[in-house]
């Protein structure tokens, strides 16, 4: 079937072409709504008399390898209902043409919401740019995300774990719309029952991701026989996470021991540091005293009785999850430490000429960290001379 293409055929339902123009690269379509009245979105009562006018300018889809830009000449309406509470509104125009604040109409925006979708954010931003629809990524994921949000249905997938209403005090569960990225509802308490009744009254429910504890398990097993229990990534990565942190904190005495970067000269310390590591002595002083106890066979309540420390120190001290490491700031330095030594002891005490040195030997740091190393050595070396000239007294 033949028709003759009208310019009419450019534009949107409801729209009349005004003009076209070529602007640079870009394709200018000016239009104007059909109709001469509209409807009050407050009271729907029907509005002609025009209040003022303005320009909206959406991106349109793109013909013959010009982006297309629209200008909708829209208008202002006065509201004449006396019953209604508004005086002056701008033109809706319809949802499925170009929705309220829009900068795209929906023809192109459904395109977009297709990419977003097939290719997701950053690796679908370079693709649209070459179809003439230049958007970013972070738009591309808006739109994808404002779907999501629009859609309204039954739950299919949903989340379910513990939410605290007063902290260490009331919890109850929150359910998630997993889909939509959306909190569904608070239960008043974690109760078996509560959550059974929930999950029993939304047989659309497949997949019900929970944490590893048994009980969400037991009431998604009673009230949704047939729903899919998973764990979600979040539990997966925290028990992971957690069983990683403390096998390595339990060897990390050994770990830094095989490193060397255990050696502490503590007058080297700053005054913060120095309180830290006296904090780390005496906690030591305490682990060992309790291992001792226990390997000559005291029991913990013993143990507790003869050292006044808590039920949960000693057991956590017995467990070895009180196993401490103490150690400073990690600092560009510390590679370079023998270098400086050694040259200190030599006698030289320019700071900026050691640092000159070492940069001739490939260090990449300011002068500053040297500078202040150098003066902590000062400040230790004359904390030594006077406590000498003390004990000499
Ligand atoms: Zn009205």
């Amino acid at each position: 079937m033949h028709g003759r293409f009208q310019r009419a055929d450019l534009a949107p339902e409801d729209f009349a072409v005004v003009s076209v123009h070529t602007v640079g690269e870009h394709l200018q379509i000016l239009l104007r709504a059909r109709c001469a009245m509209t409807f009050c979105p407050d009271c729907a009562g029907p509005c002609r008399r025009v209040q003022s006018r303005y320009l909206r300018r959406p991106w349109d889809l793109p013909i013959g390898g010009r982006r297309v830009s629209l200008v909708i000449e829209a208008r202002r309406f006065w509201c004449d209902s006396v019953v209604c509470s508004r005086r002056v509104f701008c033109e809706p125009f319809d949802r499925d043409v170009l929705a309220r604040y829009a900068r795209r109409t929906a023809r192109l925006e459904t395109i977009v919401h297709q990419l977003g979708l097939a290719l997701g954010g950053r690796p679908g931003a370079a693709f649209p740019r070459r179809l003439m629809m230049p958007v970013s990524k972070d738009t591309l994921l808006r739109v994808v995300r404002r779907r999501v949000s629009q859609q309204s249905g039954e739950l299919t997938v949903i989340g379910i774990d513990d939410f605290a209403f007063r902290r260490g005090q009331t919890y109850g569960p929150i359910v998630c719309d997993l889909e939509r990225r959306k909190p569904v509802t608070l239960l008043q308490d974690r109760a078996l029952e509560t959550s059974r009744t929930f999950l029993a009254a939304h047989p659309s429910i497949a997949v019900v991701a929970r944490d590893r504890g048994g009980g969400y398990g037991e009431a998604i097993a009673r009230g949704l026989p047939n729903a899919e229990q998973v764990a979600d990534r979040w539990h997966l990565m925290e028990n992971s996470s957690r069983a990683f942190l403390d096998a390595v904190g339990k060897s990390m005495r050994q770990i830094r021991h095989a490193l060397g970067c255990n050696v502490i000269d503590p007058k080297l310390l700053t005054c913060v540091e120095k309180l830290q590591y006296e904090g780390y002595l005496r906690r030591q002083e305490t682990n060992e005293a309790i291992q001792r106890l226990a390997k000559a066979g005291t029991s913990i309540r013993q143990i507790v009785r003869q050292t006044g420390h808590s039920r949960k120190l000693v057991r956590d001290v017995l467990r070895g999850q009180r196993l401490d490491v103490f150690r400073t700031r990690p600092s560009f330095l510390e590679q370079w430490l023998p270098w400086l030594n050694d040259r200190w002891d030599a006698g030289a005490r320019n700071a900026l000429a050691l640092w000159r040195g070492m940069r001739s030997e490939g260090f990449t740091g300011q002068s500053g960290v040297v500078s202040q190393r150098a003066q902590r050595r000062r400040l230790a070396e004359k904390a030594n001379q006077s406590g000498l000239a003390r004990s000499r007294d």
